[in-house]
């Protein structure tokens, strides 16, 4: 079975670019919830004293990701903020003093077994680094009667144009990398882990191989650079061969998928004991004069990490969190940064190019075929498209729009620039209902 795929520019202008620690921002607003499933509530009120690590916030839901404090420093308030999908979320305000302590809490986890690996995984407030934000402890606790997991696959296709975090974590922590994989694999019993690397990245998929060159169970995959080579489906194709269904799980094909900065950081956590307090960002677009990857105390509001990187923030049109393809747009750039955020682009207004059409949009469908050829699911988006106008649940069911991955590309392609994917999550949505 061959996969669609698109051809997209790379513009991976920051491949080389190591990463560099932001300098500490003024204030930091840590967000109760910042990644899927459920937030988690404030355990620090106005004027407490906070160290770096310190758990500032906890939920007795199993689906909370526990948020800790990124810097020391002092509460000044619990505030509510914009989350990256829109919603309102609690935050905690910070002053750093600038000491950045860490907290006397701090301790390397004791995992022996599956339950203290997904308990320490949990209290690190680690969720999928990959913009997913899917809590990793869940992944991890699969149900072993239900699901026979045999393979471990590593997401570091990083398809997407501009983003290099993942590239940089290969380059820069690779033993990190191999501490997380065997530490999963020998507490969850896996059997092998293969590595998707795209070929657009040779120093990384030299330095993965030798690093794992020891073990004969973990495979380094380089991947064709096409788009979207890193959707879960299509990379446990590409890998494996294992087709994952409508609506299944990838556990429902024996397969666990953590990206690679994922597992990069559990297994540094396994080390030093402290949580998810920073990420590595992608600053990057026409209106950043020094495109960089910085290392962000999570909370920093955007605005920060735009003026480090030299960005003409006045000119800018669009900024994105996350690849122009998948990404979405920032309300506002006070917002505070998150675990799911890997990369913000700032853009100018496109020129018009002459000829064009003013006010130049979405028209009639002129039925050329294009996004039917360019769905890696197989899917039929103007066929959906129409049946999502109709609210037709059973022609939506027929034609299989579950598999949507919403990657973009059917509206990528569209000649007539109709909103395909949008309307696939909408259909999506509507199924669910
Ligand atoms: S957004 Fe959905 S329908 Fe469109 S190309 Fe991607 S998987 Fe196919
Ligand atoms: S690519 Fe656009 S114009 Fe072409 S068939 Fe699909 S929806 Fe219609």
């Amino acid at each position: 079975m061959k996969i669609n795929a698109i051809k997209l520019q790379h513009k991976k202008n920051t491949s080389t670019c190591e990463t560099i620690d932001l300098p500490l921002p003024e204030r930091v607003f840590v967000p109760m919830s910042q990644s899927m499933g459920r937030g988690c509530d404030p355990i620090v009120k106005k004027g407490d004293k906070v160290f770096v690590g310190q758990k500032i916030g906890d939920s007795d839901k199993i689906k909370a990701c526990i948020a800790h404090s990124s810097v020391s420093g002092t509460v000044v308030g619990i505030t509510e903020v914009l989350h990256p999908s829109g919603k309102v979320t609690k935050a905690v305000e910070i002053e750093p003093d600038g000491k950045q302590e860490l907290s006397p809490d701090i301790e390397v986890p004791v995992i022996t077994d599956k339950e203290s690996l997904c308990r320490a995984v949990r209290e690190s407030g680690c969720c999928g680094l990959g913009g997913a934000g899917f809590p990793t402890h869940l992944k991890l606790n699969y149900n072993e009667q239900r699901y026979k997991v045999d393979t471990l696959i590593i997401n570091a296709a990083e398809c997407e144009p501009y983003i290099t975090g993942d590239h940089r974590e290969m380059l820069e922590s690779p033993d990190n990398i191999i501490t997380g994989i065997r530490l999963i694999m020998d507490t969850l019993g896996i059997e092998n882990t293969y590595i998707g690397i795209e070929d657009n990245k040779p120093d990384a998929i030299k330095i993965m191989r030798e690093k794992a060159a020891e073990y004969d169970n973990i495979n380094v995959c380089p991947l064709k650079a096409s788009y979207p080579q890193g959707a879960e489906k299509v990379l446990i194709y590409n890998t494996v061969g294992r087709t994952v269904k409508q609506w299944a799980l990838p556990s429902d094909v024996g397969v666990i998928v953590l990206n690679v900065s994922t597992v990069g950081f559990i297994g540094r956590y396994s080390k030093d004991g402290i949580p998810l307090i920073s990420r590595r960002i992608t600053v990057d677009g026409d209106a950043v004069a020094t495109p960089c990857n910085v290392n962000v105390p999570l909370g920093t509001p955007l605005v920060d990490v735009l003026k480090f990187a030299d960005t003409n923030i006045e000119a800018s049109d669009k900024i994105l969190l996350g690849g122009p393809m998948m990404g979405i747009c920032a309300y506002d750039i006070n917002m505070p940064t998150a675990k799911t955020i890997n990369s913000i682009l700032a853009f100018k207004k496109p020129e018009r190019k002459k000829n064009e059409l003013i006010g130049s949009g979405q028209t009639a469908c002129i039925r050329c075929g294009r996004c039917i050829r360019a769905c890696p699911m197989g899917l039929m988006p103007t066929y959906i498209e129409k049946a999502y106008d109709k609210h037709d649940t059973k022609k939506l069911e027929k034609l299989s729009v579950g598999l949507c991955m919403n990657c973009g590309s059917c509206s990528y392609v569209c000649p007539a620039k109709r909103p395909l994917a949008e309307k696939n999550q909408l259909a999506k949505a509507l199924l669910r209902r």
